[in-house]
């Protein structure tokens, strides 16, 4: 039987996903090699759990090891509308352990302490040690409490980030639904590169469409480190027509920078002015996940430099990095992006176990923003390899205009969610965990405000609710 071939496996990828493992399990005749190969997963986000589900369907016969920290993973696309009342917490939250387990992926839950490369094992808290051939690291972004005056971890319990889902998530939507009567939401945003580029404005945009409704008058100040910023076109009309006077924008060159923050105030401070908040939602600058600063896969600016030919580091062979952690430049930080490479370098990790040079990827990128309940927005990048630069090239791109369906938009943006998390986690985003582990999330976040936060108070309207 011939073995399907990457360029076939990556077209299938990119153009019928859901069809992937059908297709894929009559995969290659390359059993007796790989059938030896150790291939460990670090990290089950959606760059990590779509690598180790890729590596199964190329080659079934390969030894896959998963290792999570959480065994419940929280989502973070769909997050902005858990802030603005349109989703339950529990929606964003997946299982890691049984989709995978079906495919013959092993699955530890448990925190990676340590990285060897030379003598290639990794070290967990417990003390256990596992070998690999080939290390794929997913551990996604941290933020950098030291980048910007007065804002740190503690201050951020009363502060939120709301940069990585779950606990962040719940303070800010508390907040913006305890805004006072006209009050003001500051929103800092950080230069490039961050997770996510267009998520701080399709966030203002859905706490405006919940304040239209809940408190008109409200203001939602939006302060810049950059000049320009993703969907830009499209997120400005949004606001002018839905949200007229409601949400401003201010660019890096008109006072956007942030100085200091004031946590004890709330009040964020650039060069000439200060900006006084109700409620503040700072979004720190970001860096690799603190994982791969075991093995030094760093470099000066916080990323991971890898060659996108197979996405492995450029600092130790043998260890991919791939989803946030990584430089893929000019691809974005997103969920889609890091499913898009973790197919890549799942057949690349296969065919450089078979002794083969990989195949030169191409990759893409579709970002989805709600700019209200039901409307959205989206921009489609696909990039491809250049070997003479050993980096990425957009090949093309595109984004909605003013004048499009966004209607409709809304309808493929539903779906395509839909699809990434049910390819991803191997559930259906509405129905992803089991009934035990829908309870254990709901009491995780529960708290003192479990009961406001199951019947939510006047100002939060009932129909809002559809968790
Ligand atoms: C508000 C918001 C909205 C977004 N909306 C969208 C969207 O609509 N579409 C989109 O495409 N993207 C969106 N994103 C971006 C998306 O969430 C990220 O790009 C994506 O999660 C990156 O995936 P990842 O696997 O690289 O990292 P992560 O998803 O963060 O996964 C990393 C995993 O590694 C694990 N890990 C870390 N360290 C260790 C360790 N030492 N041991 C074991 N495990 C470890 C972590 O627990 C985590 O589960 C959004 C982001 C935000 C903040």
């Amino acid at each position: 039987m011939p073995g399907i071939s990457r360029r076939h496996f990556l077209s299938l990828g990119l153009g019928c996903g859901g069809l992937l493992l059908g297709a894929c399990k009559d995969t290659p005749g390359k059993a007796s090699d790989l059938s030896k190969a150790r291939v460990i997963v670090a990290g089950g986000g959606f760059a990590g759990m779509n690598a180790a589900r890729a590596l199964k369907r190329i080659s079934p016969e390969l030894q896959v090891t998963l290792i999570e920290r959480d065994p419940i993973y929280m989502c973070c696309p769909g997050s902005n509308r858990v802030i603005a009342g349109m989703a339950s917490i529990d929606s964003l939250a997946h299982d890691i352990g049984t989709g995978p387990e079906k495919m013959g992926i092993q699955v530890m839950i448990g925190t990676i302490t340590g990285i060897n490369g030379d003598r290639k094992h990794i070290t967990l808290a417990d003390g256990s040690s596992l070998p690999f051939d080939r290390l794929i690291m997913a551990p996604g972004m941290d933020l950098r409490w030291d980048a910007i005056e007065g804002y740190d971890e503690a201050a951020s319990t009363l502060i939120p980030h709301a940069w990585k889902a779950g606990e962040q998530t719940l303070l800010l939507r508390r907040q913006i639904r305890s805004l006072r009567r006209g009050g003001t939401v500051v929103i800092t945003v950080p230069d490039n590169p961050y997770r996510c580029p267009p998520g701080p404005y399709e966030r203002a945009s859905l706490m405006a469409h919940y304040l239209k409704t809940h408190n008109p008058r409200a203001k939602i100040l939006i302060l810049d480190a950059k000049t320009r910023f993703s969907k830009q076109r499209a997120f400005s009309h949004a606001w002018k027509t839905l949200y007229p006077g409601m949400v401003e924008w201010v660019s890096s060159e008109h006072e956007g920078q942030i100085d200091h923050i004031d946590t004890r105030h709330r009040v964020v401070n650039t060069e000439f002015n200060k900006h006084p908040a109700d409620v503040l939602n700072v979004i720190p600058p970001q860096r690799a996940g603190k994982l791969v600063t075991l093995a030094d896969l760093q470099d000066e600016t916080g990323w991971c430099p890898v060659d996108p030919l197979s996405f492995e580091s450029t600092k130790i062979p043998g260890i991919h990095i791939i989803g946030d952690a990584c430089i893929a430049t000019p691809m974005p930080k997103s969920a889609f992006s890091a499913q898009s490479q973790a197919r890549a370098c799942a057949s690349a990790v296969v065919e450089l176990l078979s002794g083969e040079v990989p195949t030169p990827p191409r990759l893409i990128n579709h970002c989805f923003s709600f700019v209200d309940a039901e409307r959205a927005i989206s921009v489609t990048g696909v990039y491809g390899y250049q070997p003479s630069t050993r980096a990425l090239e957009m090949l093309s791109s595109g984004e909605t205009a003013p004048d499009d369906d966004w209607a409709q938009e809304g309808i493929y943006a539903t779906d395509g969610y839909e699809l990434m998390i049910q390819e991803t986690f191997g559930q259906e985003s509405s129905s992803h965990i089991g009934p035990g582990a829908k309870e254990k999330t709901r009491q995780r976040f529960a708290g003192p405000s479990r009961e406001s936060y199951l019947h939510p108070a006047k100002a939060w309207s009932s129909n809002s609710w559809t968790g």
